[in-house]
């Protein structure tokens, strides 16, 4: 294992640039003192755009490139039109990079006043397709502008990225204690995609005998999310499916202020980017009230993805041992983040 780590970070807009600084905080506190970290920060996000234009230039992409790991606090402003930055930073990041695996974990964690709170321990991973389905950009308008005007949004699904998804999933299913793959799409009305999905996935399972599976529309997923969340070990779905699914799972599950995800590039020819799954948050940006957990926790997941699995593991029980420990006074966005960076060094 290299014993450095050359760490790009893009604290981003609103929040970001408050949430990777406790991020970075932690980080440094829990890394033994033999491994040197070495960061490089981004000026990319809505200011940027604002002053320059520029969302993701190729030379700072060439330059991304050359890092073991990046971390992303949040991009995006009511001010930049929807879309610009989406398209022209996160999805070019995604696809250059081709993070194919967007991972999203999702524990019920102590004191989060959660709807689910009191029921058995909820303990689950969403591995959410990165790079297919309705993202790719495959559509457009026809006739724009006039009554009979015509979108097309197309989901593009091959049997190459469905595979690599589908396998990658299995490999974390297998890896975990209860072995449990559940396959959610909406094959009764999505028959094309759909039907491939489930083949691929009944094929990719032969290969795995000892994981357990399982299949569910989407929008029967969304009921068990609440009713019954621990039927779930690890989930592999669609690209879009993913994004709604992940955001309930936050929901339900202590809140989008502890939601970690990893854009992850499991050949390791790339760079892999961690980030909260939350947004820039413009509006508690500036008050010291965004918590950085989740930005904290997608640090641990940066670790295990470099292979530092003792420091991911200690971040995660701190942060648990921390959720347990409140007492429902409100800390700031910095008293959170120092409290985290003692706990985890101490
Ligand atoms: P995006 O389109 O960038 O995902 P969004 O519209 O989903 O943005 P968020 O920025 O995630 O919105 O914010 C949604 C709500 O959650 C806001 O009310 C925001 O204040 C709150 N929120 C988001 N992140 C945090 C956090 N880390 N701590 C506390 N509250 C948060
Ligand atoms: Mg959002």
């Amino acid at each position: 294992m290299s014993r450095s780590i050359r760490l790009a970070v893009i604290p981003g807009d609103g929040i970001g640039q408050e949430v990777v600084a406790q991020g970075l905080k932690v980080l440094t506190a829990v890394l033994p003192q033999d491994v040197k970290l070495e960061t490089k920060e981004y000026d990319l996000g809505a200011k940027r755009w604002h002053a320059t234009g520029d969302t993701l230039p190729d030379e700072e992409l060439a330059s991304l490139k050359n890092h073991d790991a990046i971390l992303l606090g949040a991009i995006g402003d009511p001010s930049v039109p929807s879309g610009v930055l989406e398209r022209g930073l996160l999805l070019k990041l995604r696809f250059a990079f081709d993070h194919f695996v967007n991972l999203r974990p999702s524990k019920l964690f102590p004191n989060t006043g959660t709807p689910l709170a009191g029921r058995p321990e909820i303990d689950f991973v969403v591995v959410r397709e990165g790079t297919e389905g309705p993202y790719t950009g495959n559509g457009g308008s026809l006739r724009t502008g006039t009554p009979a005007e015509v979108a097309t949004e197309v989901s593009v699904n091959t049997a190459y990225g469905v595979e690599r998804v589908v396998r990658d999933a299995y490999e974390r299913a297998n890896a975990r204690p209860r072995k449990k793959l559940t396959l959610v799409h909406k094959n009764n009305v999505l028959v094309y995609a759909g039907h491939m999905w489930k083949k691929i996935f009944d094929k990719v399972g032969a290969e795995y005998p000892e994981v357990t599976t399982d299949y569910l529309h989407v929008d029967a997923a969304t009921i068990f999310f609440v009713t019954q969340p621990e039927r779930f070990d690890v989930i592999v779905t669609d690209n879009l499916f993913g994004d709604i699914l992940t955001d309930l799972a936050a929901a339900v599950t202590g809140g989008i202020g502890l939601a970690a995800s990893g854009n992850i590039n499991p050949t390791g020819e790339f760079p892999s980017m961690f980030e909260p799954v939350h947004g820039s948050a413009p509006d508690i940006a500036g008050t010291g009230k965004a918590d950085p957990t989740a930005t904290i926790l997608s640090v641990a997941l940066l670790l295990r993805h470099l292979g530092y699995e003792t420091e991911a593991a200690r971040i995660e029980a701190e942060v648990a041992a921390d959720l347990e420990a409140r007492d429902g006074t409100a800390r700031s966005t910095d008293e959170i983040g120092d409290a985290l960076a003692a706990r985890v060094a101490g």
